[in-house]
Formats: structure tokens, C-alpha cells, sequence
């Protein structure tokens, strides 16, 4: 395989005739509702390149929505899937079990935080481990209703959508939505729903969560708390301090499972295994995928064991829930965090994001916010400061001006008003500021 050097070169313009071609075909063969953020079709990519059909080398600032954590075709992730393909490529685990299935449940059992036992469940995506995850904390405690927060994203499924907080376009046309799901304000500190200060929102938000599930509720009718430890499609917002916890100890009061949802925001990218780690909070359920398979699609839902043991035999799985190639794809990315140092390499990236971003906010007029998490940046844009009202069209700009110039780069956000940056952690760093300057100058030029 030819080495993909790691630099942005751009030789056609972009989209270059191959990919307009293979639009083409797209149009013909695929439904318009799979939406493309780039009209650009890859050939090949590591580290923090991709390279499309036309030879031209863009910078990753996206990694598949937070997927490339260790890198595409990471060489270790490679070389584990094809000697595991070359084994057998499937036999169900239900049907006769493997060994990486297990090791992968006692890796992610240690990882979690707490010192508790833990049991690990392997699903095919975010969505379905977020499904799953409702599912055991229902059957664990015998109740119903599952709240979830303002400005959430938890997949596509029926009860995924449901959980999800924007209707458009996540939800519109599909109903009916999953019954007894209820939603609550999330600590959004430069959105403050219960108009506290930036530093207050955290305990302000949790105030105003808790007395919904009180009096609207009811504590002692609610299976699962499910929350994102930091918002990722809904633009980046890591929660003010305190929100986590107060809702923990709430979940704690009154029997209800508390569900992570790490599925963006875990597996290394804020620079810990689990964003929920920023907090002292310990979750009873955590959701992975995105991250956990160097690339291939497996999610996981790793609970504590008396949780995950009580539902009945037969009650959870999949035909190709923690298949085989996945299982060893995700050992080997595990053992990539470690060896490559990745872990620190996110707060390295956190580092270089704020040393860049952040002075934007004093610069232009258009930027009203910019937050970092590790590896996870998001620059959120207004017309007005004062009033904060979004500008989705600057964000539309920025990311216009970023794709000419091959950076690939995320929209985000409940308003659409958000740039989303979030590149593999194993991106070099003269490529990373390489990526960020051609971003910078867009927003200078608003
Ligand atoms: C992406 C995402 C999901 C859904 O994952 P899929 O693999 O796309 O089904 C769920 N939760 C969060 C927080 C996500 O970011």
C-alpha cells in the first residue's frame, strides 16, 4: 500500500472530476436523505490525511465523526482485522463464542471508572448500545420512563431518535417517537436555560432538571438518566461544573440507572478513556462505539454487573453484535491508546486548540464562544453578541472556505451554528495547525 504522506496538497479543484463523477453515480444509486458533508470521495487515508480519487490530500479535522481516534488503517488495527479475517470472519457469539469477544468485555470492564464489578454487552453501533442500554436499566429497576437532556444526540433507531433532542432532521417525518421518554435542560453555559452566569449554570441547570423530574416524573418511576458527559453533535458543550454530579447523587436517591453515553466523547478523544472521568462521577452504565473499533463498527454497553445480569437469558444480543473482526479491530485500537500515548496526545491537541481559538473570541465580532475538551474544539457563531443569536450562516462560511481548501471540518450544533473540530489523535502537529490557520483566516474573513 502506498504511504500517505502527511501533508494538505490540493491538485484539482474541489470536488475534482472523479469525485463530481462518482456524485453522479451517488445520485442515481443512494437515497438523498444520507446526507454528505463534502462532496469529495476517498481513496485512501492515515493519520491526519485523506487522500480522494483525484490525488488531491486533504487534512482530517473530522475523523469520521470522532471514529479515527488510533488513525485509518492504523497498521497494528490492520494487521489484527486480517489475521482474524484470515481466522473466521463470523460465527455469532450467541451461537458459538470467541475469545476476543471476552477480552474485549474484560478491557472495557476495567476501564470504566468506579471500582465496581461490570459486565460488557457488544452491539454494531452507537444507537444500538444506547437501545440496549434502555433496555437493561428498565428490566433492572421495573420502571419505564427514561429521561434525556436539551440539545442531546444519541442515534437514529426508534428510541435513539426518541432520546435525540433536534427534530430536524433527526426526528421530523418519522414518528410516532418511543413513549415515556422526557426531556430535561442541559448545563449549556453561554445558553444558560435557567439564565445563571457561565460559572453558575452547572448547579442552576442541575437545580432545574432534578425539580422536572420531581414534580413532572417523579424520581421513583424513572428507569434511566441518559446523558452525553459532553455534548458532541449538539456543538461541543462540556456541562458546567457540577451538573454531573448533583444529577448523579439524584440518580443515586432514587434508583436510577445513570447512563453515559460516551459513544462521541469517549475512547480518548477529551484526553481520558471516558469524558465522564472529567467529573468525579461514577456512571452505573456506559455507552461506547464511534472510537472503540479503530474504524469498524462495534459498540459496546459495559454496566455494572448486577444491572447487566439482570435481564433474562436470551433478552440481549445481536447476529453480528461484537463480531469477531470488530472484537480484534478494537483490541488492537485499546493497545494503540496505550503504546502511541494517545491519551496524552489529546490534551496536547486541547492545548494547541485554546492557544488558537480561543483568542478568536476577543478578534471577531461573529465568534460568541469557543470550547475544548482534549481533542474535541468547537467554535460556535452569532450575529449578535449581545443577544448571542445564532449565525448558522457563518458557521456555513467557514466550513465552505475549509473544504475549498481541503480541510475537512464538522458542522455541528442545535442551531447549526457551530464548527466542530475533531481530528485523529494521532494527527501530526504541523498538519493540525496546518488545518487550523486555513480555518482561522475563514473566520477572520467573516
Ligand atoms: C454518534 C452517536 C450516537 C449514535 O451512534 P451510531 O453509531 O451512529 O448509531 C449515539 N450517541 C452519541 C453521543 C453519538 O455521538
Amino acid at each position: 500500500m502506498a504511504e500517505v504522506r502527511q501533508r494538505r496538497e490540493i491538485l484539482t479543484e474541489l470536488p475534482g472530476p472523479r469525485s463530481r463523477q462518482l456524485m453522479e453515480r451517488r445520485r442515481a444509486a443512494v437515497p438523498a436523505g444520507v446526507g454528505i458533508t463534502m462532496p469529495v470521495f476517498a481513496a485512501a487515508a492515515a493519520g491526519g490525511v485523506v487522500v480522494d480519487v483525484d490525488g488531491n490530500s486533504l487534512i482530517d479535522l473530522g475523523a469520521g465523526i470522532a471514529v479515527l481516534n488510533v488513525g485509518s488503517a492504523a497498521p497494528a488495527v490492520a494487521a489484527a482485522v486480517s489475521a482474524q479475517a484470515a481466522a473466521f470472519t463470523h460465527t455469532c457469539f450467541q451461537v458459538t463464542p470467541y475469545e476476543g469477544y471476552v477480552a474485549l468485555a474484560e478491557q472495557l470492564n476495567s476501564l470504566v471508572p468506579g471500582e465496581v464489578e461490570r459486565r460488557s454487552l457488544f452491539l454494531n453501533s452507537g444507537a444500538e448500545a444506547v437501545e440496549n442500554a434502555v433496555k437493561v436499566a428498565r428490566s433492572a429497576t421495573g420502571r419505564q420512563a427514561v429521561v434525556a437532556f436539551d440539545h442531546a444526540f444519541h442515534g437514529r433507531t426508534l428510541m435513539g431518535m426518541t432520546l435525540t433532542a433536534k427534530a430536524a432532521p433527526y426526528k421530523r417525518a418519522f414518528g410516532p417517537l418511543a413513549p415515556e421518554v422526557y426531556r430535561l435542560p442541559y448545563s449549556y453555559p453561554y445558553r444558560c436555560a435557567a439564565g445563571a452566569s457561565y460559572d453558575e449554570c452547572g448547579p442552576a441547570c442541575a437545580e432545574m432538571a432534578i425539580t422536572m423530574m420531581d414534580r413532572q416524573i417523579g424520581g421513583d418511576r424513572i428507569a434511566a438518566l441518559v446523558v452525553e458527559p459532553v455534548l458532541g453533535e449538539g456543538g461541543v458543550v462540556v456541562p458546567g461544573e457540577g451538573f454531573l454530579e448533583a444529577l448523579s447523587a439524584y440518580c443515586e436517591e432514587n434508583g436510577i440507572v445513570f447512563v453515559a453515553d460516551e459513544v462521541q466523547a469517549g475512547f480518548a478523544r477529551t484526553g481520558k478513556w471516558f469524558s465522564i472521568e472529567h467529573s468525579g462521577v461514577v456512571p452505573d452504565i456506559v455507552t461506547t462505539a464511534k472510537g472503540l473499533g479503530g474504524g469498524l463498527p462495534i459498540g459496546g454497553v459495559t454496566g455494572r454487573a448486577e444491572l447487566m445480569d439482570s435481564v433474562h437469558p436470551g433478552g440481549l444480543g445481536s447476529t453480528f453484535g461484537g463480531n469477531p473482526v470488530c472484537c480484534a479491530a478494537a483490541l488492537a485500537a485499546i493497545e494503540e491508546v496505550r503504546s502511541k500515548e494517545l491519551l496524552q496526545a489529546a490534551w496536547r491537541i486541547g492545548e494547541i486548540f485554546s492557544a488558537r481559538l480561543r483568542p478568536l473570541v476577543e478578534e471577531c465580532a461573529a465568534v460568541g464562544d469557543v470550547r475544548v475538551r482534549g481533542a474535541m474544539a468547537a467554535i460556535e457563531f452569532v450575529s449578535d453578541r449581545k443577544a448571542r443569536t445564532p449565525d448558522q450562516r457563518a458557521a456555513s462560511r467557514v466550513l465552505a472556505s475549509c473544504h475549498e481548501q481541503g480541510v475537512i471540518a464538522l458542522k455541528a450544533g442545535t442551531f447549526d451554528n457551530v464548527v466542530r473540530i475533531l481530528p485523529p489523535l494521532v494527527i501530526g502537529e504541523e498538519l493540525l495547525i496546518d488545518g487550523l490557520e486555513v480555518m482561522e483566516k475563514a473566520v477572520r474573513a467573516l
